[in-house]
């Protein structure tokens, strides 16, 4: 169903009692000051999973996912983590694609078509993130990489697995550079997104799936990207990392 949704992506940030505290001030803030029906989603660190999940435990509309996983089920994989380890221990969703893992560690929409597949095989939700770079965009190219990054990544899957999906553009020259699309811009890629899925699936799975703008949201501009017709909340990573102004964030969506 599409919901409309903040998630925090933590990146390598914080010390856990910094993301305890982050947590729970987002936690009791939102509880106090927002009523809308909006999901919220913290990504922490691998290694603070357990005690964020605690910490959301019992206040329904937070969820924790993990920020990447591996593609294999098990196995003699050092240092990596399975969606199987995930699911065990309570985590409900994984964010894949982000720039920086494809940028950094390679991750190309092959591999990244493995591991959705295995993330919903474990009964994870996939927050698959697309964009397109500032060479890309400047070449006149950003609806093509779009339309290649969500067709070879995703659109192998068939429509009751794709309808477990939420979406997130992030236009990578607006990640982490204080730039970050006009409203018009990010509506133009979703609009676009989403009817590439009605082409694909249809127009009724098309209305159903979550498609979040990731790039430089911050309190004040959160409102007007927010109030796009296809855009369903954020993926958000620098202004996550603040309690108030991520709580601010929230209370942008309706
Ligand atoms: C992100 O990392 O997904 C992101 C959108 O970062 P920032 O909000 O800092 O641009």
């Amino acid at each position: 169903m599409r919901k409309n949704i903040a998630a925090g992506n933590w990146k390598m940030n914080l010390t856990l009692p910094q993301a305890q505290a982050l947590a729970s001030e987002v936690v009791h803030m939102t509880q106090d000051e927002y009523q809308g029906d909006a999901q919220v989603i913290f990504a922490p660190p691998f290694p603070y999973l357990a005690q964020v999940l605690h910490l959301v435990k019992g206040h329904a509309r937070f969820s924790v996912a993990a920020q990447n996983l591996h593609q294999e089920a098990s196995g003699a994989y050092t240092g990596e983590v399975s969606a199987e380890m995930l699911v065990s221990m309570g985590v409900t969703h994984c964010i894949l694609g982000h720039s920086e893992r494809r940028q950094y560690f390679g991750e190309n929409n092959d591999l990244l078509a493995k591991k959705l597949d295995r993330c919903l095989a474990a009964g994870l939700t996939p927050i698959f993130c697309i964009g397109e770079t500032l060479a890309e965009r400047e070449a006149g190219n950003t609806l093509n990489i779009n339309r290649v990054q969500l067709e070879e990544g995703a659109f192998h899957l068939d429509a009751e697995a794709f309808s477990r999906v939420i979406l997130a553009y992030e236009p990578v020259w607006a990640i982490g550079t204080g730039k970050t699309a006009t409203p018009e811009q990010a509506q133009e890629v979703h609009a676009f997104i989403r009817s590439l899925i009605a082409g694909r699936y249809g127009e009724a799975l098309a209305g159903e799936i979550s498609i979040l703008y990731g790039g430089s949201v911050k309190a004040d501009n959160a409102v007007s990207l927010f109030g796009q017709p296809d855009i369903d909340g954020g993926l958000v990573g620098g202004a996550s990392l603040k309690s108030r102004e991520f709580t601010e964030i929230i209370k942008a969506l309706p």
